[in-house]
C-alpha cells in the first residue's frame, strides 16, 4: 500500500509542476502584429475574459477594463486568467500572468508608455 501513497504523491507534484510553468511567453511570438487598427477598435468583450475580469475586486475590475492589455504579451488582460496587479514606481498597472512581472519592472518606461498609447 506504500507504493499507492507515493504514486499519489508523484501525481500531485506533477500537477504542480505542470501549473508551475504554465504561461504566456511562449505565445509572444503568435500575436499578430498585421492587423493592429482592428486589434485596437474590437469592442467584443470575450465570455472567458469578462469572467477573469470579473473575480477582481470592482475597483480592480474597472482599472484592469481601462487598461484592456497586459503591455508586456499584448494580450487581452484576462484571456491569460485573473490579471495580476502590480504596483510599480507608484502606479497600479495589471499584466496578464506573473511571467510578465520581471520584464515590465525592468523597464517600466516603456510598458507605461504602451498602455498610455494604445
Ligand atoms: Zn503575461
Amino acid at each position: 500500500m506504500r507504493s499507492l501513497t507515493i504514486s499519489a504523491a508523484l501525481l500531485a507534484m506533477m500537477g504542480l509542476a505542470v501549473t508551475t510553468f504554465s504561461g504566456c511567453g511562449a505565445n509572444d511570438a503568435a500575436v499578430d502584429q498585421s492587423q493592429p487598427i482592428e486589434t485596437a477598435v474590437q469592442t467584443d468583450v470575450d465570455p472567458e475574459v469578462a469572467a477573469e475580469l470579473a473575480k477582481l475586486p470592482e475597483v480592480d475590475r474597472q482599472l484592469a477594463a481601462a487598461q484592456r492589455i497586459c503591455p508586456v504579451a499584448d494580450g487581452l488582460l484576462g484571456s491569460m486568467g485573473t490579471p495580476k496587479k502590480l504596483t510599480v514606481e507608484g502606479r497600479d498597472v495589471f499584466i496578464c500572468c506573473e511571467g510578465c512581472e520581471e520584464k515590465l519592472r525592468s523597464d517600466p518606461e516603456k510598458y507605461f508608455a504602451k498602455i498610455d498609447n494604445q
